[in-house]
């Protein structure tokens, strides 16, 4: 199975498939041409890329990359791709020489050129959580980060740590501003003001829901503004993770290095889920993005607070299996309404999951794995209809009006 390192990125938001998937895309097809004459630059966006590209910023986030080169960005609705989120660079040469290259933004910020396998790091013998088990129990393991260490070496702290360190300095920072989110759809920014009321409140579940949700906010207005972003899994849900372990160290006295092995285990356990199923809004719906959040999370929680391994599990599966079903279809095609108020709601259903693995796994032997849930995610996911599935076509996209 393939490292953490591959399904943790930073970079500009508000979507992983559709800003920083593009983004590294271009970046590769303009170190190609770093020799070459070229006259002109054509980026053709196809499939989901095109059809809500223009509401996640796919094709200023492609100029950008490309600047300098004055590229021309043509939404393609028609030519049928085998993946959702193709993206087509062509650039004429001096001389009449034409070259293209075709990618493919398959989620959470990976790439791969169309018609290619995808090439990960691969570290892990195992690519399941029973997996997981199997090999812990064989080799009288009982802690998941050791497992981490073992697989990905010593350094993989080092690399949690920053990708944690960063999203706290998004959310942070993010809860100092406040206004109007860019695009049409004209949404207040509203963590800082949940923020300071959560504050007020007095020290009560009352108080956490609201601080929690004031965090997911936080990190979800900030991808929404384009700012940078760690995909835990995807930008769209980047919000559930860093939600749940900033309230940790600010109300709980948990330490930064603690947090760091948590965040890891949580991410180890969302890489079985991009393994098993997938992490892609434009492949599987939200269930795969919001669902992976909330399981990673969950996770990440049980971890800290030093549960088993077969609660670890219990709470990753509880988070996933109340989100199974759960379409994408956001407003505009911005990874606003219903995004924002979703990383909310599943930082607080993550946070729910831990206290049911903490108190219902030790006395209720679980009749659903993980695995299990996977499968169902995966199963559902294909069986749901394009406009579901981040075309911006169904749903609460085609519904409401604003
Ligand atoms: S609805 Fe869910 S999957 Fe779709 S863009 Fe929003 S957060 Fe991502």
């Amino acid at each position: 199975m393939e490292s953490i390192r591959e399904l943790l990125r930073a970079g500009p938001g508000p979507s992983s498939s559709h800003t920083i998937g593009p983004y590294r895309a271009a970046l590769l097809f303009r170190h190609g041409l770093a020799h070459e004459p070229v006259v002109k630059v054509r980026v053709t966006l196809c499939g989901s890329l095109a059809l809500t590209g223009q509401g996640h910023g796919t094709d200023a986030i492609v100029k950008k990359a490309l600047e300098g080169l004055s590229p021309e960005v043509v939404f393609d609705f028609e030519t049928p791709v085998a993946h959702p989120n193709t993206i087509i660079f062509s650039a004429e040469l001096e001389g009449g020489e034409t070259i293209t290259r075709a990618f493919e933004s398959i989620g959470g910020g990976a790439i791969k050129p169309v018609g290619q396998p995808y090439q990960p790091r691969v570290v892990y013998p195992f690519r399941t959580f029973d997996g997981l088990k199997a090999w812990m129990e064989a080799h009288g393991e009982t802690d998941v980060y050791r497992v981490i260490e073992h697989f990905e070496g010593e350094s993989i702290f080092g690399f949690g740590s920053e990708m944690l360190q960063q999203s706290f300095d998004t959310l942070s920072m993010s809860l100092r501003q406040g206004g109007i989110l860019p695009g049409r759809l004209q949404v207040q920014a509203v963590a800082r003001q949940m923020y300071q009321t959560a504050l007020k409140l007095p020290k009560s579940s009352g108080r956490r829901t609201m601080l929690i949700s004031a965090f997911a906010y936080a990190v979800s207005e900030a991808n929404a503004r384009g700012e940078k972003i760690v995909t835990a899994p995807t930008c769209g849900a980047a919000g559930v993770v860093p939600a749940v372990l900033y309230y940790q160290y600010r109300e709980c006295g948990r330490t930064f290095p603690e947090l760091v092995k948590a965040f890891l285990v949580g991410a180890l356990v969302c890489v079985f889920a991009k393994e098993e199923a997938g992490i892609s809004g434009a492949v599987l719906g939200c269930q795969a993005e919001i669902g992976s959040a909330a399981s990673f999370a969950a996770a990440a929680l049980c971890y800290l607070d030093g549960l088993s391994v077969g609660q670890i599990e219990y709470g990753a599966e509880v988070a996933m299996e109340h989100f199974l079903g759960l379409t994408c279809d956001p407003v505009d095609g911005y990874v606003q309404i219903p995004c924002i108020e979703r990383n909310g709601m599943a930082a607080i259903h993550a946070y729910t999951a831990y206290l049911y693995a903490k108190y219902i796994a030790p006395y209720k032997k679980a009749k659903v794995s993980f695995d299990d849930v996977l499968k169902a995610m995966k199963e559902t996911g294909e069986k749901m209809s394009d406009e579901l599935r981040e075309t911006g076509l169904g749903g609460l996209a085609r519904v409401v009006k604003c």
